[in-house]
């Protein structure tokens, strides 16, 4: 299937297609490690879940790369102020490798609990230091770069392209600067590369700068920017098919990237470029002041699992400005409940006198199929996660009026495992069938509903839900579904 994609870097949408054929070399910008992941940030890494799932639908094999940013990234983007590391360290009273450790892997287990399939490579910038040192290494020998008191700059009026991607008017900037943290620094765009501890400070993560780099200057930290270009190229090579983060990565963060990588070799450095837009909550921006990032485990003490969140994700496209709230959750939450008891009728459609090859030509199963290949369709579409969702709701309200025994069981099937597939929302996983004892109550409850006992049935109604079950008449018979 054709893959239509938004691309950053030509502002079109535009079919994808990779260098090399049918292998994605993928990056994604990760978290910076020194505080829980809040739920615009998961709204991000959920879109490029999604991207994932439908580049091996489409049949690619994906070699993706994951940072996690450890050291460097500066509270300001004008390379000014504390690493958000140290100053989170200092903060808790640790140091600032316990920080980025403890949120490394709170981290990574929140792409379990989403169900994120996670990419081969989740690699940590403290990891890559010798490689960034080439880098600057590479660029300082090309002469891009300069030294001042506190690091070394890329000089972006080197790199003439240095404003395309954003679409940055670079003399408008450069006049409402204000006053600069480092007025020695040639072009208000400049940023760093490689920054020296300062004198008075005592950093936690710091390496010895080599002399042929900087002499005189031996302790110093990869800026955030370098960090990202290197951990992709070492990887994956000197250009990617595709780079993802969030929109407020494009002017500074991956002009940057774009910069430094393609002054160094010469060749374009990504392909694709996606951007997710961001999440808002009770229409407000996300704020540490506001007290409004809520993590996972936020959520889950309000009894809403990942698997909810997952799903209010989705209903709006990554392009498109969400906005959070509980009652919005909430309503991601119901859906999802009743599509895991859609999926539990798959268990009930057995008993039927019918196989499935009677049922072939019937209407309802043609649908099915449909439903499933339009799914693909519509996240093959820039990944249009709220069409993918309207087509499952109209397929599934079409099966809430089937008879059980009409209904076409291995279209059903096939349709939850590509609904799982590409959506990642474990349709199948959370609608385990009942047990024995529980159809026999049922198969009880509607004999003494058709010798009009009430009162046995009401009984066998309140025994069943015990077990967490209800059962809805049809006029079709009995149906049992999970309680809310
Ligand atoms: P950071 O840890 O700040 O580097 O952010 C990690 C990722 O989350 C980046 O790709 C950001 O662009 C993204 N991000 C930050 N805030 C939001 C938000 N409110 N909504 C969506 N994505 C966000
Ligand atoms: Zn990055």
């Amino acid at each position: 299937m054709t893959l239509n994609l938004h691309n950053t870097l030509t502002g079109k949408d535009q079919n994808f297609k990779s260098e090399a054929p049918n292998i994605v070399k993928l990056y994604t910008c990760g978290p910076t490690v020194y505080d829980y992941l809040h739920v615009g940030n998961w709204f991000g890494y959920i879109a490029w879940d999604i991207l994932v799932r439908v580049l091996l639908a489409d049949e690619y094999e994906v070699e993706r790369v994951l940072n996690i940013t450890d050291v460097g990234h500066l509270v300001s983007d004008a390379d000014d102020g504390q690493d958000k590391l140290e100053k989170g360290a200092k903060k808790e009273g640790k140091t600032a490798w316990d920080i980025a450790e403890f949120y490394t892997q709170d981290f990574l287990k929140g792409i379990e609990l989403l169900g994120l399939i996670k990419p081969q490579h989740v690699v940590k910038a403290t990891d890559y230091i010798p490689q960034q040192l080439e880098l600057v290494r590479t660029l300082k020998d090309k002469g891009y770069t300069y030294q001042i008191d506190d690091g070394i700059y890329f000089d972006t009026s080197k790199f003439p392209t240095y404003a395309d991607f954003a679409h940055l008017d670079l003399k408008a900037l450069q006049a409402g600067a204000r006053v600069e943290f480092n007025p020695k620094k040639r072009n208000h765009s400049d940023f760093a590369l490689w920054k020296f501890t300062p004198e008075n400070e005592k950093r936690d993560m710091q390496w010895e700068t080599p002399d042929d780099i900087a002499e005189g200057k031996p302790m110093g930290f990869p800026g955030w920017h370098l960090e990202c270009s290197t951990m992709a190229m070492s990887i994956l090579g000197q250009t990617l098919d595709i780079h993802t983060g969030g929109i407020d990565h494009i002017p500074v963060h991956h002009t940057n990237e774009i910069a430094q990588s393609e002054a160094a070799t010469g060749k374009i450095f990504s392909n694709f470029w996606l951007h997710n837009n961001h999440l808002k909550v009770d229409g407000t921006k996300i704020s540490k002041s506001l007290g409004n990032g809520y993590t996972l485990n936020d959520l889950a003490e309000k009894g809403f699992s990942p698997n909810d969140y997952r799903m209010f994700a989705l209903q709006t496209h990554y392009r498109s400005e969400g906005n959070f709230s509980f009652e919005n959750l909430a309503g991601a939450k119901n859906r999802l409940h009743n599509w895991i008891n859609i999926a539990a009728m798959r268990h009930q459609t057995h008993d039927t006198l019918r196989d499935d090859d009677d049922k072939c030509t019937d209407d309802r199963s043609v649908s099915l199929y449909a439903a499933a290949q339009a799914v693909l369709a519509a996240l093959n579409d820039d990944l249009n996660t709220p069409a993918a969702l309207a087509i499952i709701d109209d397929a599934f309200s079409q099966l809430t009026h089937a008879r059980l025994d009409d209904i076409h069981q291995h279209a059903f099937v096939q349709l939850l495992e590509t609904i799982d597939e590409l959506l990642g929302l474990q349709l199948i996983k959370n609608s385990p069938d009942v047990s024995d004892d529980i159809k026999m109550l049922i198969i009880k409850r509607q004999q003494a509903r058709e010798h009009q006992d009430w009162q046995t049935s009401d009984n066998l109604r309140k025994e069943i839900e015990k077990s967490g079950i209800t059962v809805r008449d049809t006029a079709h018979g009995p149906i049992w579904e999970y309680l809310a």
